[in-house]
């Protein structure tokens, strides 16, 4: 303060003032500090001497509690004198007490150990009364026992001595036995032996019985399979019949279909038939040996049934026609093929049929055939057609009216084979004219020509019988002129329907021409080449005449021969013409066969016209 004030300059004396004025609060603030501390001086000294007191009081308590402490500290090390004392005391009854528990458990175990011992003893007492008592049973048993076998013994004793006397017996008895035993034992060996081989034996039977009851077995379970599959096939063999059944009736219908439409076809070509006939090797003396000639049938399917092949000198000559019946054919099978064209003949057509072919190749075979249901020919199975359809037609209102003849042409010249007496003398029928006369109707009349009316069947046979008869008649009075001639079996059919007024006239005309061999093959001289010149001319006009038709020619020469004049009507364009061919099947006829098959497919491929119904 001295130094600032020193220092005091003019600018700073406002700051010293400041600063004096500080210094002055400063001072009266420590005075008023100094005061209370003064104050607070004096009652601290006040409570100095409070605690003097209390101290001193305190310094009194302590030293009579230090005094007190001695007296406790005395009566401790009394008691921790005592304490020891007791210690020891109590560790020597631990060690007492140690060793009477080490005693008691040592008995405790002996006390076990009797006990054990003790019921082990009660358990060993007990059974041993028991075995006591077993025994006691037992002893009583052999006992009894004994007794028994005490009596047995006696009378064993007995029996001994009856024994005795009795083997004293049965030694002088065994004397003879022995021989006998010895004889027995044999015999036993024997029946041993035997008896040993019947048991192999029945052992043997046996196994073949147990084998045989397995076989057996077996065969029962065979037996059922068998039973069951026999019972399938027997119901698969049923249904198999059925089908069978129904396909053949199918086949059947479509053949009658076949047949229905083939016939409707030629119908509308209008076309004349031609079937081939081939007859089987015959085996009757004459031609047994005979080389067969070398035919075949061709089996493709347009040519089946229709074509022949034959060879001849390494040359093959084939042929078709309508129908090819081979050897095997039947008189059934010919009939079937041509029956439609019977049933044209009931509806009003005229019908020519002929069989052409060379002598023996089975034309009349073909046409009338032989006794016997089998072999009837053509003729006899066509009027029985005939008569059968017109009587079923009877129903619908028709009536029919036949007229039967037949007549035979040789050498030019006509035979009435029905005349009466012809049978007997043939040169009664020599006067007859027997002229053809052709009506504008077309209807054809032959004077002094029996015509018989026929009612049925029966009644064609009686007369076919008289013809074949006359003919049979002629040929030993006339040299085999049977083959030498034409047979023209006619018949005329009329019917009328009274429902519709509708009349028919139909005419079926069935020829058995004469045998078709050329003249240098028969090498006749005199009568024989007069007839052979004859039927060679008239089989020449008939094919002159079916080829002028076909031509459409406009002269027919129907006039050159008596056959083709008689047939001059159904031969025209509105009539129905099947020619048979028939066939030797000889290797030495093949000369002829040709001819024959050439002859026919010029026939064959010739053309009637439309056939037409006559109404
Ligand atoms: P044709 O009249 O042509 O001279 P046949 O009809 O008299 O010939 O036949 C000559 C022989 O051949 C006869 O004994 C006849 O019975 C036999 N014959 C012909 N064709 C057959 C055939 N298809 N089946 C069995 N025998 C036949
Ligand atoms: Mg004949």
């Amino acid at each position: 303060m001295v130094s600032a004030t020193a220092y005091i300059r003019p600018s700073n004396w406002q700051l010293a003032v400041e600063s004096y004025e500080k210094e002055r609060q400063d001072r009266e603030s420590a005075e008023t500090s100094r005061d209370m501390l003064t104050v607070d001086l004096e009652r601290v000294t006040h409570e100095a001497k409070r605690f003097s007191e209390q101290l001193k009081m305190v310094q009194d308590t302590n030293k009579r509690l230090q005094e007190y402490n001695t007296s406790l500290q005395q009566y401790n090390s009394n008691l921790q004198a005592d304490a020891s004392k007791s210690g020891e005391t109590i560790s020597k009854l631990q060690k007492e007490k140690s060793a009477m528990m080490e005693t008691m458990v040592s008995l405790k175990d002996l006390n076990n150990s009797m006990k054990n011992q003790l019921d082990s003893s009660r358990t060993s007492q007990q059974e041993a009364i028991r075995v006591k008592e077993e025994f006691r049973k037992e002893v009583e048993c052999l006992r009894s026992e004994l007794q028994q076998v005490r009596d047995d013994r006696d009378q064993s004793v007995a029996q001994v001595n009856t024994l005795n006397v009795e083997l004293a017996n049965c030694k002088e008895i065994a004397g003879q036995s022995t021989e006998d035993c010895e004889s027995l034992s044999v015999k036993v060996s024997a029946f041993e032996v035997t008896c040993n081989m019947q048991q192999e034996q029945i052992q043997t039977l046996q196994k073949q019985l147990a084998f045989a009851t397995e076989k057996l077995k077996l065969a029962d379970v065979t037996a059922v399979e068998v039973m069951t599959g026999y019972q399938e096939q027997k119901v698969k063999i049923k249904d198999l019949e059925e089908r069978l059944a129904s396909a053949e009736f199918q086949i059947v219908e479509a053949d009658k279909l076949r047949k229905k439409l083939h016939n409707t076809i030629l119908e509308l070509k209008g076309n004349i038939r031609v079937f081939c006939r081939v007859r089987p090797l015959l085996s009757d003396s004459d031609s047994s040996g005979a080389e067969e000639a070398p035919i075949s049938y061709p089996t493709s399917v347009e040519s089946a049934g229709r074509c022949i092949d034959l060879m001849n000198q390494g040359q093959r000559f084939s042929f078709s026609y309508d129908k090819v019946f081979d050897h095997v054919a039947s008189q059934e099978d010919v009939f079937v093929e041509m029956s439609q064209l019977v049933q044209s003949a009931l509806d009003g057509y005229k019908v020519c049929i002929f069989a052409y072919g060379q002598t023996g190749s089975g034309k009349t075979y073909t046409m009338m055939g032989q006794p016997g249901i089998d072999q009837k020919g053509i003729i006899p199975r066509s009027l029985e057609q005939i008569f059968k359809t017109s009587q079923s037609l009877e129903s619908q209102g028709w009536k029919y009216c036949m007229q039967a003849s037949m007549l035979e042409i040789y050498n030019e010249t006509i035979r009435d084979l029905l005349a009466p007496g012809r049978s007997s003398n043939f040169e009664m029928t020599a006067g007859k004219q027997y002229t053809i006369k052709h009506d504008p109707h077309g209807n054809t009349t032959v004077s002094d020509l029996i015509v018989a009316d026929v009612f049925s069947s029966a009644d064609v046979t009686s007369l076919l019988a008289k013809a074949s008869q006359s003919r049979s008649v002629g040929r030993t009075h006339m040299n085999e002129q049977s083959s030498r001639s034409h047979f023209v079996f006619t018949l005329k059919i009329s019917g009328s329907n009274e429902n519709t007024g509708q009349q028919v006239q139909g005419i079926l005309n069935l020829i058995d021409l004469a045998g078709s061999e050329r003249l240098a093959k028969s090498g006749s001289t005199g009568d024989r080449l007069k007839e052979t010149q004859a039927i060679n001319k008239s089989l020449s006009a008939l094919s002159d005449v079916i080829f002028a038709i076909a031509k459409g020619d406009d002269h027919v020469p129907f006039r050159n021969s008596k056959l083709t004049y008689l047939l001059q009507p159904c031969l025209g364009g509105d009539s129905k013409t099947l020619m048979f061919v028939n066939i030797s099947p000889e290797a030495s006829s093949i000369g002829e066969t040709i001819c024959s098959l050439r002859f026919a497919s010029r026939v064959n491929a010739c053309e009637i016209g439309i056939p037409r119904r006559h109404t």
